[in-house]
């Protein structure tokens, strides 16, 4: 089921790169796989919410999900996302993936995101801020 939803979303990913466009029956197969993570996600898309750090000149690329909360760090290429979902559900194998990294996916492919370029040097304060910002997020939920 897992492998699945990878799968399918993998197929309309190439075909929204290939269309430069999300169509109508792309969207709706989104929704019927995901339902209520394509719901979240579609609202992180519109809402423009998925940023992309370039930091120059090394060009080191940082994935960014502004939630609610807190600020989400999305490594595309592995699969990872530090929000909570991602931490309960998708590394306990209940889902794929979540939704942060679900609209990184659709963003990328739309080439439609935040683009931020930063110096260089603010890349460590920026990566603590993250972590700190994760860091309490996980310690608030431990409590509830
Ligand atoms: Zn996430």
């Amino acid at each position: 089921m897992v492998h699945q939803e990878l799968i399918v979303l993998d197929r309309i990913i190439n075909e929204i790169k290939t269309e430069k466009t999300l169509s109508h029956s792309n969207w709706e197969r989104l929704k019927r796989v995901f339902e209520e993570r394509f719901d979240k996600a579609w609202r992180l898309v519109q809402e423009k919410r998925i940023k992309k750090y370039v930091f120059q000149p090394s060009n080191r690329i940082v994935w960014i999900a502004v939630g609610q909360d807190a600020e989400y760090q999305i490594f595309p290429k592995a699969g990872y996302c530090s929000c909570d979902d991602f931490y309960f559900r998708v590394l306990d194998g209940n889902t794929g993936i979540c939704y942060h990294l679900l609209a990184q996916k659709i963003v990328d492919a739309l080439n439609s995101y935040d683009l931020i370029k930063e110096e260089d040097e603010f890349y460590d304060l920026l990566l603590k801020e993250w972590k700190t910002q994760i860091f309490v997020n996980e310690s608030s939920i431990s409590y509830v």
